[in-house]
């Protein structure tokens, strides 16, 4: 049997990282088992749905890597394959027209409180033969009356919902619009999945959900219900723990795969292992060794993978995301070499790629400012006369590369007598604008000779 996942979304809030984790786990069991991914886009609350959200869905699952292998499939295009189930449903008898009013039903509900029951449809219209002039009815499912459903779920083991607890649930609205639960299922139904994995704040639709399937003589699929993501504070995470749009943590120069390592990680593991690149993930990842304890959201662990990625990843691979970061602050490079040689010296102080891009404009920019404390600091009339002995040095270097610097700086500072920083400062601020870089050969390396010498130039004609 093929396996059939599906990530099924509501556009009405953008995707963050819950919704993501959700959609990982259902691609990684289809990569894992051969099987097949689907995206489908519930947007028939036509209220709540923004076109924002459907665009950062699109563009969030395109950022991540989770193509899907059918869909994007929308709701709203499949009303005509609803209203067939429907009229399919009224004439098996397994759905009928309810005609009771709101007021009734309201009357019924405040009756059912009074006498401490718990408020529920009863059924008043499921032998109703005649319609009621003035009336546009609903269409409810005839929902068994007894017995129960049990939830064979992966994550949470079987759980039990009495048939005398579901009440006939409405599937079309008095316009002939369909509801949300009997969408999923003619959905579920039609494209074949078998394996619905999604949050655990479903799992008391899920009872509903097969008895419908099993009106339409379809068996239910796998389903396993996978804990919510928890904030800080112990409360689901929400907007107000900063769960923000998954295309803020492109922004925030974050690597896909990081994030859905760290993703990954919360509620499931496989021995000790913490870093997996993308192919490990698929390799290991199996939905049934998801837990059920709900895992907090912890942004430092967050970094901590960013930067393992980091430092992981063939620096060519890097290259796009750096690229992007490098354009939101005006800088623009196509210069491969550079690129790469810039992610390998700059990734062991950078958690991110925004911090990395930041912490190498200098490298990419035709004229740089120097901070004026550094300055202060760094270029004193000491420091300009060893500038001076090393703008020479290194004009007169036949190959421009880090150990040929190397072994020039160390000559120099060998010769004044002097440790290699007194060298080292002064050309890092001068070439770079600040105190802080990568080694100074490999800064020197990167920059290339030219800029290099323009920047001590453009230094010592100012003393
Ligand atoms: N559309 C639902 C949501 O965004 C998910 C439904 C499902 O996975 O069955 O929460």
């Amino acid at each position: 049997m093929t396996v059939v996942t599906r990530f099924a979304p509501s556009p009405t809030g953008l995707l963050h990282v819950g919704g993501v984790r959700t959609a990982l786990f259902s691609w990684l069991y289809a990569r894992r088992m051969g099987g097949k991914f689907i995206l489908r886009v519930e947007d028939t609350d036509r209220e709540r749905s923004t076109e924002e959200a459907v665009r950062v869905i699109l563009d969030g699952m395109d950022w991540l890597g989770l193509a899907a292998d059918e869909g994007p499939y929308y709701q709203t295009r499949r009303f005509d394959r609803y209203k067939e189930v429907l009229a399919g449903m009224l004439a098996a008898g397994t759905a009928y027209h309810c005609y009771c009013t709101k007021q009734e039903l309201d009357a019924l509900r405040e009756q059912q409180i009074a006498r401490k029951e718990k408020p529920r449809y009863t059924g008043i219209c499921r032998e109703r033969r005649e319609p009621r002039p003035g009336v546009s009815p609903v269409i409810r499912f005839r929902n068994p009356i007894e017995g129960a459903v049990v939830v064979h779920d992966l994550v949470h083991g079987d759980v039990t919902f009495q048939n005398t607890e579901l009440d006939d649930l409405i599937i079309a609205r008095s316009d002939g619009t369909p509801t949300y639960n009997f969408c999923v299922v003619v959905d579920d139904m039609d494209m074949g999945v078998t394996h619905v994995i999604r949050g655990d704040d479903h799992l008391n639709n899920t009872p509903r959900q097969m008895n419908m399937l099993q009106a339409l003589g379809t068996a239910p699929p796998v389903y396993a219900h996978v804990p919510m993501i928890l904030g800080p504070d112990g409360a689901k995470l929400s907007k107000r723990h900063g769960a923000v749009s998954v295309l803020q943590y492109e922004e925030e120069g974050f690597l896909p795969d990081a994030l859905l390592n760290y993703l990954v990680r919360l509620g499931w593991s496989h021995g000790d292992q913490e870093v997996f690149t993308r192919q490990e993930m698929i390799a290991a990842f199996d939905i049934h060794d998801v837990n059920k304890a709900a895992s907090a959201f912890n942004p430092e662990k967050l970094l901590w993978l960013n930067q393992q990625h980091l430092m992981r990843a063939e620096p060519a691979a890097v290259v796009p995301y750096l690229r992007a970061q490098l354009r939101r602050i005006g800088c623009e490079s196509s210069d491969q070499a550079l690129l790469e040689g810039v992610i390998v010296a700059q990734r062991e102080r950078a958690k991110t790629l925004k911090e990395m891009a930041h912490n190498s404009r200098f490298f990419f920019v035709d004229r740089i400012d120097i901070d004026p404390k550094a300055a202060a600091k760094h270029l004193t009339a000491d420091g300009r006369a060893a500038l001076t002995q090393v703008r020479a040095r290194l004009a007169a270097l036949p190959a421009w590369d880090a150990p040929s610097i190397h072994s020039a700086l160390n000559a120099l500072a060998e010769a004044a007598g002097t440790g290699l920083g007194k060298i080292a400062q002064p050309l890092r601020v001068a070439v770079t604008g600040t105190a802080v870089s990568p080694p100074i050969d490999q800064t020197l390396a990167l920059l290339g000779r030219e800029r290099a010498l323009a920047r001590l130039d453009a230094v010592l004609a100012v003393s």
